[in-house]
């Protein structure tokens, strides 16, 4: 039975949860499987008096928790992260169930959780300010960081576990409360997943820290964004949501953390290992079916290796077996809806339209669900290919080709997104040149050498430049959006001294 995991993860029994609904009514939302298109379960959907309820439990959830000491905290993120970790199996299943990632992606989501959560745990002790000398005697300067606020999580659908997991043990271990707003694509995950962080929470004595709110965007989502009890809104999505996000937050003085779209491409040199570079690319193009922010959606190679590595790619295209995400072997689930297999078509008519040949794929799969074929799409001698510059969130690769690496990533920065890059090559120089330390080099915020552009790990910040938002999560110093920082000047002497050399006698 698909759906066992939904008793197994105890939603089967929970009051928000309506067993047996097969479409959409007033104040319900149901969760389809993609790779069938049958429903799974219905949620039931914050209305403006439920959100008022639970944003104030989470007022008055930072209120308490802002006063637990930071390594504290830790150890409740610890807690939250033992309650993920015993439930992993099923956690990635519901992932794989409800947005169509084959099994070990749905997994490799809840494992990004616990790994974030195990840096956070260590950050509760390093939550570090400066300390810098004053030109004034006797007085002392310093940075402490504070927490900020309950703080706002908006997220996709298609990382519908671990975005939340980046923000929520980040914002939590910083003393922050966390108002979690999901995909209605996936609300049955956000459901399973707060419980387990809530209830860790509460068995410690700390309520209101993990907090859901699930609904429609023109209520509950622009609800959200322009409350100015929420100091911070994290928001994960395309760059059309970051638009409206980003500006309906910064007309009350906010803060957004703004994680949106990405346009993503591999250069590849011809001294490179095409071996190598061939399953980087492929990984990247066609993982988690093309929905990844971060999936390969360009390539730009050497007009000298182009037939060698587009045969490659052509071949082991051939090879990936597309169909239910959950079954031994499958590489390729679904699309996560009907509109998204729209979208793919078209955009392939789009591309032969401006003169693109496709080298395979192409068409839908025909068998219930939303499968569509991994397709390849070269484009014109010229390189002009206008529906490239758009993110179309399915497994479409636009190959290019170069001369110059100067021309390579002029074209790769090209786009108005700048969230992911790689080159693959076997030249120190190139590698560099790409990675340049003047900024003439790739404009996205994350660049790779001799690996594709999807599959980052916790330790770095994550995030793009440009249109993808500028937001940074994850690893490094992100911890530092979800805080506010005070600069403290202490006088311990007895002389009224000013700065700058001032006198005021
Ligand atoms: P989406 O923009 O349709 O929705 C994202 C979230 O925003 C959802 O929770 C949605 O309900 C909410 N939302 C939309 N309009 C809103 C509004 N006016 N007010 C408040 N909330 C609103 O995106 P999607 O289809 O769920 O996800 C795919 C997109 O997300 C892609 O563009 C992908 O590149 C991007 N993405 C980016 C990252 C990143 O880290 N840069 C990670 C994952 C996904």
């Amino acid at each position: 039975m698909r759906t066992g995991v939904l008793q197994r993860l105890g939603l089967d029994s929970h009051p928000r949860v309506v067993m047996g609904a097969r479409e959409n009514a007033p104040g319900v939302a149901v969760s389809f499987d993609p790779a069938t298109g049958q429903p799974l379960a219905g949620v039931r959907l914050d209305n403006a008096e439920s959100y008022e309820r639970t944003l104030r439990t989470s007022v008055e959830g930072f209120k308490a928790w802002r006063n637990v000491p930071a390594p504290v905290r830790g150890q409740v993120i610890r807690a939250v992260a033992d309650g993920i970790r015993a439930r992993k199996d099923d956690l990635g299943e519901l992932i794989s169930l409800e947005v169509g990632k084959i099994r070990s992606e749905g997994l490799g989501e809840v494992q990004e959780t616990i790994d974030i959560a195990d840096f956070a745990v260590g950050l509760s002790r390093q939550l570090y300010g400066l300390t810098m000398p004053s030109e004034r005697r006797d007085h002392a300067i310093r940075e402490q960081w504070l927490p900020l606020g309950p703080v706002g999580v908006i997220t996709a659908f298609n990382f519908p576990h671990a975005v939340w997991g980046w923000n929520a043990m980040l914002g939590a271990v910083c003393g922050d409360s966390i108002l979690w707003k999901p995909s209605l694509f996936a609300p049955l995950t956000a459901l399973a997943t707060n419980e387990i962080a809530r209830a860790a929470a509460e068995r410690l004595g700390h309520k209101g820290v993990f907090e859901l709110v699930m609904g429609l965007d023109a209520e509950i989502g622009e609800r959200m964004v322009a409350d100015r009890r929420l100091p911070l809104i994290s928001a994960t999505g395309s760059c059309r949501m970051g638009r409206r996000v980003g500006a309906v937050v910064a007309e009350r003085l906010g803060r957004s953390l703004l994680e949106l779209g990405g346009n993503n491409a591999v250069i590849v040199e011809p001294d490179a290992d095409l071996a190598l570079a061939a399953r980087g690319i492929t990984f990247s193009a066609v993982g988690t079916a093309g929905q990844r922010c971060t999936t390969t959606r360009r390539l730009i190679v050497h007009e000298s290796i182009a037939g060698d590595l587009i045969a490659r790619l052509v071949k082991a295209y051939a090879s990936i077996k597309v169909g239910d995400p959950l079954a031994e072997g499958t590489l390729v689930g679904p699309l996560i809806s009907e509109a998204a297999v729209q979208g793919y078509e078209r955009a392939i008519a789009a591309a032969r339209a401006q003169g693109g040949e496709v080298l395979t794929g192409g068409q839908r799969v025909n068998a219930p669900g939303h499968f569509v074929a991994p397709t390849i799409i070269r484009a014109p001698a010229g390189n002009i290919l206008p529906i490239a510059r758009d993110e179309t969130f399915a497994p479409i690769l636009y190959v290019f080709t170069f001369k110059t690496l100067d021309e390579a990533i002029a074209l790769q920065n090209g786009v108005d997104q700048g969230l992911s890059s790689a080159i693959f090559t076997g030249s120190m120089r190139s590698a560099e040149r790409f990675l340049s330390p003047h900024g003439t080099g790739s404009d996205c915020g994350l660049a790779y050498v001799n690996l594709g552009t999807s599959g980052a790990e916790i330790g770095g910040a994550f995030g793009g430049e440009k249109d993808t938002g500028g937001g940074r999560e994850s690893g490094s110093d992100s911890w530092k959006a979800y805080m506010r920082r005070q600069t403290c000047t202490i006088n311990f002497g007895s002389e009224f001294t000013l700065a700058q050399g001032i006198r005021f006698e």
